[in-house]
C-alpha cells in the first residue's frame, strides 16, 4: 500500500505529518473520499469539486493545482493497483507553530491514502440497515467538508452500540439533517421521494447530487426539503446515500419497522440507476 504526502508516495505505514500540523493541532482541514468501483473513479469530477469550494470557503489555498492533483489521484490508483477501493484525500492549512490565526504563507498539506474494500455484504441490500436518530450536535457550517467530525465519531459510535448502522440527526425542529456520514431519504407515505434541501446544515453529497440527477432522467418526481422523524417513521421506503455505501435501503429507525420492513422498491431502482450512471455493474 502507498500512500501519498506532500509530494511524495511513501510506503503507508511509513507516511507521516508534521506534530505541528493544523489538521492535527485545530482540525483545520478537509478531506473527500471517492470510492473506486472495477479501477474507475465514482463522481470525480463531483468530488474535487466540492473539495474545491470547501478549500475557499475556508482560505485555504491548493496544495498543488488541481490538474496536477488529478494526475496523483491517477497515479495512487495505479501504484495502489486499486480495483475496489476508497481513497482518501485530506488537505490542511499545513503545519505553523500553534497560533490559532491562520499562518503566513501557509503551505497546505496533501494527504492521500487509498484503501482496497469489499463492498458491504449482499445482506445488507436484501435486509435493510437500522438506523437511530439523534440531536444534530454539530456546527452551523455543514456544508464545508471539514475533517472536524466529532459529533460524528460520537454519533456512529452511539449507533453502533444501539446496533445500527448509521445515526440520522435530528435538528432543534425535529426535522432530520442528515446521516453521520451519509444522507437521509425516504419515500413518504403518499409517494414522494424527498431528501432535504442543501444549505449550511448538511453536507450536499455527491451521490446525494447523481441520485437526483438520475431521478430527472428516468422522470421520477421529488421534493428536496425537510422531514420529520414521524414523516420518516410513517415512511413507506427510506434509504442512505454516500460515496461509500452508493444507496442502502433503511428498514428499521429507532426500532420501529419502516414500511413492511423490506428494502423499497424506490430505492432500489435509485440504487441500480446510480450504478448504471457510474457505468458498473453493483458490486453486492
Ligand atoms: N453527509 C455527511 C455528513 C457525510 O459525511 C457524507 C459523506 O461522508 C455524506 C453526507 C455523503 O456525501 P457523499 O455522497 O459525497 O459521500
Amino acid at each position: 500500500r502507498i500512500a501519498y504526502v506532500n509530494g511524495r508516495y511513501v510506503p503507508h505505514g511509513q507516511a507521516s505529518v508534521h506534530i505541528e500540523d493544523r489538521g492535527f493541532q485545530f482540525a483545520d482541514g478537509v478531506y473527500e473520499v471517492v470510492t473506486i468501483v472495477a479501477g474507475r473513479l465514482a463522481d470525480e469530477q463531483g468530488h474535487l469539486t466540492r473539495l474545491a469550494r470547501s478549500l475557499k470557503e475556508l482560505s485555504i489555498p491548493w496544495p498543488v493545482k488541481p490538474r496536477t492533483l488529478r494526475m496523483i489521484i491517477t497515479e495512487m490508483v495505479r501504484r495502489n493497483r486499486a480495483v475496489n477501493a476508497q481513497l482518501y484525500i485530506q488537505i490542511t492549512r499545513g503545519a505553523a507553530p500553534r497560533d490559532f490565526r491562520f499562518p503566513v504563507n501557509p503551505a497546505p498539506t496533501l494527504v492521500i491514502t487509498c484503501r482496497r474494500t469489499a463492498f458491504q455484504p449482499p445482506a445488507l441490500l436484501d435486509k435493510g440497515i437500522a438506523v437511530v436518530t439523534m440531536p444534530d450536535i454539530r456546527w452551523q457550517r455543514r456544508d464545508i467538508k471539514s475533517v472536524s467530525l466529532l459529533p460524528q465519531v460520537m454519533g456512529k459510535q452511539k449507533a453502533h452500540e444501539a446496533g445500527a448502522f448509521e445515526g440520522w440527526m435530528v435538528d432543534d425542529e425535529g426535522q432530520v439533517t442528515e446521516g453521520c456520514s451519509s444522507n437521509a431519504w425516504i419515500v413518504t407515505a403518499d409517494g414522494v421521494l424527498v431528501t432535504r434541501q442543501p444549505s449550511n446544515a448538511i453536507l450536499n453529497g455527491i451521490t446525494r447530487l447523481s441520485i437526483l440527477e438520475v431521478a430527472r432522467e428516468q422522470g421520477i418526481g421529488f421534493q428536496e426539503r425537510p422531514f420529520t422523524v414521524a414523516e420518516a417513521l410513517a415512511a413507506r421506503e427510506a434509504f442512505i446515500s454516500s460515496a461509500t455505501t452508493f444507496a442502502l435501503p433503511v428498514t428499521r429507525i429507532d426500532g420501529q419497522m419502516i414500511g413492511d420492513g423490506r428494502p423499497g422498491p424506490l430505492g432500489r431502482r435509485l440504487r441500480r440507476a446510480y450504478m448504471d450512471h457510474l457505468g458498473v455493474a453493483d458490486p453486492l
